[in-house]
């Protein structure tokens, strides 16, 4: 397991010594990973998925140490998102997933970002816009082979060389998007790529693209010329049956606010959901679901059982959660742990270590992925690297 290693921390916003958890985030790492990446790619270009603020770790810091790594194109969700990586990428190539809602060509235009186009609706909008300013803007276009969410379907992306409106703009990039590449024996993957082939080979010169994080990592024929990872450059898992190959991004630590001897047959925390069959120590930690820490992570039980659940890093030993996770505060237990080793104001680990972020995700019933993205904003975010 790699350790995290925050020397030099560029700290900012909140104060560490009044903040309830300490968010550390290693640029280094991401860069790193987005090298790593690259060079799983077989040559594709591959650029970074920077939506929901980088998935938590904040697109103004992550942006800049990724486009010093050498990263060129960037993808989010909203304009609103492009508009912030613009603001810190001047001459990133900048696409918006989420397609090109009605009324907003211009804002694309005044920051040079391209839309990627999912309807007959979006691609006539697009290019009327274009014609109008007689400027040949760069779109991408969406083809949805299985996911049924965003994309013009199989047989629409089959009619497109025939379409008139194509002539109007530059179509930069033709892309689908994987349903279960972290699957990597799903036989949907297969089926995804002969459709996406199919309409790729309909479009001879135009650029492809397919393969999300997890995607890079299937085998077969893609990449095509660009790679789209998100979740595996913020240090997930792309391969999920496998040994984690990417190096951990992110790490959370918890302010130790109260210890206390729970006596046998008491219980703690909201509505008595956790037993103490035996007295007890209990450490209080000021992070809660209000932070991001999942609510579904709670431990409902007795003493001493088995709980899939959270579970903390307390002087390098694992501690379970017991009782509810409330608003602010998180109950652990740490009775096995020596007293003189945890006390009032010492830091616990909540994300590091073997508690990666795609084991708080299962322990608390989710995907790394939520975890990521809900990091909340009351952290002290302590920043290290990213100065290339
Ligand atoms: C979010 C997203 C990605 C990145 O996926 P990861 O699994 O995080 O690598 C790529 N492409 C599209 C269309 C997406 O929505």
């Amino acid at each position: 397991m790699t350790e995290l290693n925050f020397q030099n921390n560029a700290r900012s916003g909140i104060p560490e010594n009044s903040a309830g958890g300490i968010l550390h985030i290693d640029l280094d790492a991401l860069a790193s990973n987005w090298r790593s990446l690259r060079d799983h790619a077989g040559g594709a270009e591959t650029a970074a998925v920077v939506k929901a603020n980088a998935y938590g770790i904040g697109i103004e810091r992550a942006v800049p140490a990724l486009d010093r790594a050498g990263c060129r194109t960037f993808f989010v969700a909203h304009l609103s998102e492009a508009v912030r990586v613009r603001a810190v990428a001047p001459d990133a190539t900048i696409y918006v997933l989420n397609g090109l809602s009605a009324g907003t060509s211009p804002t694309y235009a005044e920051f040079d970002l391209h839309p990627v186009l999912g309807s007959f609706e979006e691609i006539d909008e697009w290019a009327s816009f274009c014609r109008a300013q007689s400027q040949n803007r760069k779109a991408a276009i969406h083809v949805d082979t299985g996911m049924n969410r965003l994309g013009l379907t199989v047989p629409q992306g089959l009619t497109l060389r025939d379409r008139a409106e194509l002539k109007d703009f530059e179509t930069a990039l033709l892309m689908s998007h994987f349903v279960s590449a972290e699957e990597s024996d799903n036989p949907v993957n297969g089926q995804q790529i002969e459709a996406f082939e199919a309409v790729r080979s309909s479009l001879p010169g135009i650029p492809a693209s397919l393969p999300n994080s997890s995607g890079i990592f299937l085998g077969g024929k893609p990449p095509y010329d660009l790679v789209r990872p998100g979740y595996a450059l913020y240090g997930g898992n792309p391969t999920p049956d496998r040994d984690n190959p990417m190096k951990p991004v992110v790490g959370l630590e918890a302010r130790i606010v109260q210890l206390r001897w729970v006596e046998a047959d008491h219980t703690v925390g909201y509505n008595g959901r956790w037993l103490a069959l035996t007295r007890r120590r209990i450490a209080t930690l000021s992070v809660g679901y209000a932070d991001g820490y999942p609510r579904a992570a709670s431990a409902r039980g007795k003493s001493g059982d088995e709980l899939l659940a959270g579970m903390a890093l307390v002087a390098g030993r694992p501690c379970p959660f017991a009782g509810n996770v409330s608003m602010d505060l998180i109950t652990i237990d740490v009775t096995d742990v020596p007293e003189d080793q945890v006390r009032r104001g010492d830091t616990v680990t909540l994300i590091g270590g073997d508690l990666t972020v795609d084991e708080v995700g299962r322990r608390s019933g989710t995907i790394g992925y939520e975890i990521l993205t809900n990091l909340g904003q009351r952290y002290a975010r302590a920043y290290r690297g990213g100065q290339g």
